[in-house]
C-alpha cells in the first residue's frame, strides 16, 4: 500500500469498494471524487519542503510522483485486485515497460508466452536484448514448453491470458509454480480477463499489469495503465523507476478511470452475456470455419478457462472461409459494429489482426501462432445482442 493509500480497509464486498473504495473527501464534502488537476503542491514554509524531500513526512510533492486523484484510482483498483500495492501509469504500455525495466538488468533471463499484445512482444523481442537480457518465447498453451524453458534459472516470466487475438490461455498456477522454482517472478497481462474475471495473484502470479484503456475505462475515452503486486516491489523499485522516468497518469484521466471502475463489474457481466451469445451464434453461421471463445465447449482449453476464470470474457475471434478477401468483405459490410483495433469499449469493435495489430509479425510466425488471414477479432460491446447478431448475419451473408 502506498503512503498515500491511507483510507482504511472497509470490509465491504468488491462491488461496494468499486463504487466507494479509496475515496477521501476534501473539506468541501463533494459526492463524486475530487479532481486534483494540479502538477505541484505548496509548502507553508521552507522547513516543510525540506522535510518533504527528506521523506520525513508523507505528503504530495509533485504529480509525477503522486497525486491525490491518481492515488484514489490506485487504491480502488488495488482493493479489487486484492494486491498489496498499485501504481497507475499513462498507458498500458507504460505500465508494462516500467514493470519490466524497473527490475531487469544485463545478464537476466526473461521467458514469455509467444502470443502477446504486439507492443509487449516488441519490448521483449526487440528492446530487452539490446540491454543484454536473454529472452525466450514459448507456446503458452503447452505446459511442457514452460517446463523446459523454466528448467533453467530465470528472472521474469511474462504472459498474457487470454492472449490477443487467439484467446489462447496459459495455466497461471502451473506456470507460477515452475517460475518460482526457477527463481523468477511472474507478470500477468490481465487485460482480456479484466480484474473482475481472473485473479492472477490468487493463482500464484506476483505482478499484474493492465491497460486501463480497455474495460476499466470501457467507454473509449482515455488511455491508462496500472501495475499491481507486493508492496516491496511496487512501492520500492517500481515507484522509484516511475518517479524518475515519468510515465505518470494524468489526474484527469485517473478521474475518468475512477468513474469507469464504479460500473466495471456491471459492464463486464453484460459484455460476457453478449459475448457468449454471439460466440454460439457465430459457430452456427455458414462460412465461419472456426470460433475461438473460451466459453464454448469446443474451445481446446475450455476446462482451463472454467478453472481459472469466473467467466470466459468479452472477446471472441472467428475465422471466415476465404482468407483476407472474405474477412475484409465481412468487415466492410458491418453497419453497427465498427472497425477498430481498440477493444473493451461499450461499442462493439472488430479488427483484422493479420493486417492491423499483428501486421508487424512475419507471415510464417502469424500462421504458427494461429493468426490466419481469415481471422477477425471481435470486442463484444454493450449493444442489444439481437442487433449485434442481425448485423453479423447480414455481413456474413454477403
Ligand atoms: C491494449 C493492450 C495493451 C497496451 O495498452 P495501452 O493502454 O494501449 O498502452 C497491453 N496489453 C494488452 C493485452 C492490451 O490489450
Amino acid at each position: 500500500m502506498s503512503e498515500h493509500d491511507d483510507a482504511p480497509d472497509t470490509g465491504f464486498r468488491a462491488q461496494t469498494d468499486l463504487v466507494r473504495g479509496g475515496q477521501a473527501r476534501s473539506p468541501h464534502n463533494e459526492t463524486a471524487e475530487a479532481l486534483y488537476l494540479t502538477s505541484g503542491f505548496v509548502y507553508t514554509d521552507a522547513d516543510e519542503a525540506e522535510a518533504a524531500f527528506q521523506g520525513d513526512r508523507p505528503r504530495y510533492v509533485y504529480s509525477r510522483y503522486a497525486n491525490p486523484t491518481v492515488a484514489t484510482f490506485e487504491a480502488r483498483l488495488r482493493r479489487l485486485e486484492g494486491a498489496e500495492a498499485c501504481r497507475a501509469a499513462a498507458s498500458g504500455m507504460a505500465a508494462v515497460f516500467a514493470a519490466m525495466m524497473s527490475q531487469l538488468k544485463a545478464g537476466d533471463r526473461v521467458v514469455a508466452s509467444r502470443v502477446l499484445f504486439g507492443s509487449c512482444q516488441y519490448i521483449i523481442a526487440e528492446i530487452l536484448p539490446r540491454f543484454g537480457v536473454e529472452v525466450e518465447f514459448v507456446d503458452g498453451a503447452e505446459p511442457a514448453r514452460w517446463e523446459r524453458a523454466l528448467s533453467r534459472p530465470a528472472t521474469l516470466v511474462f504472459l498474457e491470458t487470454p492472449a490477443n487475438p487467439t484467446l489462447e490461455l496459459v495455466d497461471i498456477a502451473h506456470v507460477s509454480q515452475l517460475a518460482h522454482a526457477a527463481g523468477a517472478r511472474v507478470i500477468v497481462d490481465n487485460v482480456f480477463a479484466t480484474p473482475v474475471l481472473q485473479r492472477p495473484l490468487e493463482l500464484g502470479a506476483d505482478i499484474v499489469v493492465y491497460s486501463a484503456t480497455k474495460h476499466i475505462d470501457g467507454q473509449g475515452r482515455t488511455l491508462g495503465g496500472a501495475v499491481l503486486g507486493p508492496s516491496d516491489f511496487v512501492d520500492g523499485p517500481l515507484f522509484t523507476f516511475m518517479k524518475h522516468t515519468g510515465p505518470a497518469l494524468s489526474p484527469f484521466n485517473a478521474w475518468i478511470l475512477l468513474k469507469g471502475l464504479e460500473t466495471l463489474q456491471l459492464r463486464v457481466e453484460r459484455h460476457c452475456d453478449n459475448a457468449q451469445a454471439i460466440a454460439a451464434f457465430l459457430a452456427e453461421q455458414p462460412g465461419v470455419t472456426k470460433v475461438l471463445y473460451p466459453g464454448l465447449a469446443a474451445f481446446p482449453q475450455h476446462e482451463l478457462a472454467r478453472r481459472q476464470m469466473a467467466r470466459p470474457g468479452p472477446l471472441i475471434a472467428f475465422e471466415v472461409d476465404g482468407g483476407k478477401e472474405r474477412a475484409f468483405k465481412v468487415l466492410n459490410a458491418l453497419h453497427l459494429v465498427d472497425i477498430s483495433n481498440n477493444l473493451g469499449d461499450a461499442k462493439s469493435l472488430a479488427t483484422h489482426p493479420a493486417t492491423t495489430t499483428h501486421q508487424r509479425v512475419p507471415a510464417e510466425e502469424r500462421a504458427r501462432i494461429g493468426i490466419g488471414d481469415g481471422l477477425i477479432r471481435l470486442s463484444v460491446g454493450l449493444e442489444d445482442v439481437e442487433d449485434l447478431k442481425a448485423d453479423l448475419a447480414q455481413a456474413l451473408g454477403r
